[in-house]
C-alpha cells in the first residue's frame, strides 16, 4: 500500500510538471534523440542516453524539436571531449599522455581548472584523480558504447593505499589550453561533466530564444526560465532511502540547476555491507560523512556537480561551513538520521512532501 502510494505520487507529481532528480538504471539506447507524442501546446520532449544516463528533455515554445536536436549534438560532442573510455578524447588523450602536455578543448581545460578550485576550496574532497580508486571498485565503465559497469569489488586497504600514492589534483597543471598530468596518474570528469552539459545545453538554448524548458539529466536537472504560464518548475527531490522513486521533497526552480549526488545512485553490497561511487580521497573508500543525499542549487551546472560530490563527501558540518564562506549556491543535505537541512535562500522554494518521516531545518547564514 506504501509503495502504490508512493508511486501514485511519483505520478501525480510527473503529471503536474515535477522531474524527479532521479537517476534511472540506464538502458542502452540509442544516442539519437526518441521523440514522444507531443503532449499539446508548444512542447517538445525528448529522451537520449548520453554520458552513461538517461536524459529527458522539455522545450516549449517553436522550434522545439530543433532546439532537441541542437543540445542533443552539443552533449553527444561535450560526451566525446569529456569521456574518460573514448579513445582520443580530451581526457583519455590527457591519461595516455605518459606525462608530456596535451593540446585540450575550451571545454577540458576550463572543467579541469574549475576542479582544481574547488579540490582547492573543499580541502580535496573533490579530486578528479581519483579515477585508479573508482576504477579498483568497478565503478568505472567497461568503454566506449559499453555502458556496464566492471565488477564491483572491495579493494585490500594495501592497494587502496598505494593507489592513493596517484591521487593529488593539485598535480594536474592547466596552461594556455594545454594539460599535463604526471604518468603515473589518471583523471576523470565524472563529478562535473553532466551538470556542465547541462549547463552548456541551457545556454545554448537561451541563445536561441527559448525562455521556458526543462532539461533532466540522470539526476542532475537544469532549468530554462520558468515553466511557459511563469510559474517556477517544481522538481521532486528523490527520497534517498526508498526504492520506489518517491519524493521526500519539492523545489521550485527558476532558471537554474538543481544537481543531486546521491550513495544510492550507483552501488552494490557485499556482506550485508553497501559500496557506493563517491569515494572520499581521504581513505579511498566510499564517503561514509553521515549524509545521504545532497542536491546544489545553482546557476552554473557544472559547478553546482563539482559541489554535490564534494559536499557529499565532507558531510554536513564541512559542507555548511563551505557555504557560509563562499556562497554562491544553495543546498538541500539529507542526512542518515532523517534530518533535512535547506539553505537559507531555499525556505521559500523547498517543502518537503506531506506525510513524510523526513523533518527539515533551516540553515541561517
Ligand atoms: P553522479 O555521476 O551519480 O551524478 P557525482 O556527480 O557525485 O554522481 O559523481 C560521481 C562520479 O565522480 C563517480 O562515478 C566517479 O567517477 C567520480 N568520483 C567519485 N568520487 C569522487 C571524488 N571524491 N572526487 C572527484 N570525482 C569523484
Ligand atoms: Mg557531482
Amino acid at each position: 500500500m506504501k509503495r502504490f502510494a508512493a508511486i501514485l505520487l511519483a505520478l501525480t507529481l510527473l503529471l503536474s510538471g515535477c522531474t524527479g532528480t532521479v537517476t534511472p538504471t540506464p538502458e542502452p539506447t540509442p544516442t539519437l534523440p526518441v521523440s514522444l507524442p507531443t503532449p499539446g501546446g508548444d512542447v517538445a520532449e525528448g529522451t537520449i542516453f548520453a554520458m552513461d544516463t538517461v536524459m529527458t528533455f522539455r522545450i516549449h515554445g517553436e522550434n522545439g524539436q530543433e532546439m532537441i536536436s541542437l543540445i542533443t549534438n552539443t552533449i553527444n560532442s561535450l560526451e566525446n571531449t569529456l569521456s574518460v573510455t573514448r579513445e582520443g578524447s580530451d581526457v583519455w588523450n590527457i591519461n595516455h599522455a605518459t606525462g608530456e602536455p596535451i593540446a585540450v578543448g575550451e571545454d577540458a581545460a576550463y572543467l579541469l581548472t574549475l576542479a582544481k578550485e574547488l579540490g582547492e576550496k573543499a580541502d580535496g574532497a573533490l579530486d578528479v584523480t581519483m579515477y585508479p580508486v573508482v576504477k579498483a571498485w568497478g565503478f568505472a565503465t567497461k568503454g566506449v558504447d559499453d555502458p556496464g559497469e566492471a565488477e564491483h569489488r572491495v579493494p585490500r586497504a594495501e592497494e587502496l593505499s598505494e593507489l592513493l600514492e596517484h591521487v593529488d589534483y593539485r598535480k594536474v597543471a592547466v596552461q594556455d589550453g594545454t594539460v599535463t598530468l604526471p604518468a603515473d596518474m589518471e583523471l576523470d570528469l565524472g563529478a562535473i561533466a553532466k551538470g556542465y552539459a547541462g549547463e552548456r545545453a541551457a545556454d545554448l538554448l537561451r541563445e536561441n530564444g527559448v525562455t521556458s524548458a526543462l532539461l533532466n539529466m540522470g539526476g542532475n536537472v537544469q532549468s530554462v526560465g520558468s515553466k511557459p504560464d511563469g510559474s517556477p518548475w517544481r522538481i521532486g527531490i528523490q527520497d534517498p532511502a526508498g526504492d520506489t522513486g518517491a519524493y521526500l521533497g519539492v523545489l521550485q526552480l527558476v532558471d537554474q540547476a538543481a544537481v543531486t549526488s546521491g550513495g544510492y545512485q550507483r552501488y552494490f553490497e557485499e556482506d550485508g555491507i553497501r559500496y557506493w561511487h563517491i569515494m572520499d580521497p581521504a581513505t579511498g573508500a566510499p564517503a561514509r560523512s553521515g549524509l545521504t543525499q545532497v542536491t546544489i542549487v545553482g546557476d552554473k551546472g557544472g559547478l553546482c556537480d563539482g559541489l554535490s560530490t564534494a559536499l557529499f563527501v565532507m558531510g554536513r558540518e564541512k559542507a555548511l561551513d563551505y557555504w557560509r564562506t563562499y556562497g554562491g549556491f544553495e543546498a538541500i543535505l539529507v542526512d542518515g538520521d532523517n534530518t533535512v537541512w535547506i539553505t537559507a535562500g531555499l525556505k521559500d522554494s523547498f517543502s518537503l512532501v506531506e506525510g513524510t518521516e523526513y523533518t527539515l531545518q533551516v540553515v541561517e547564514e
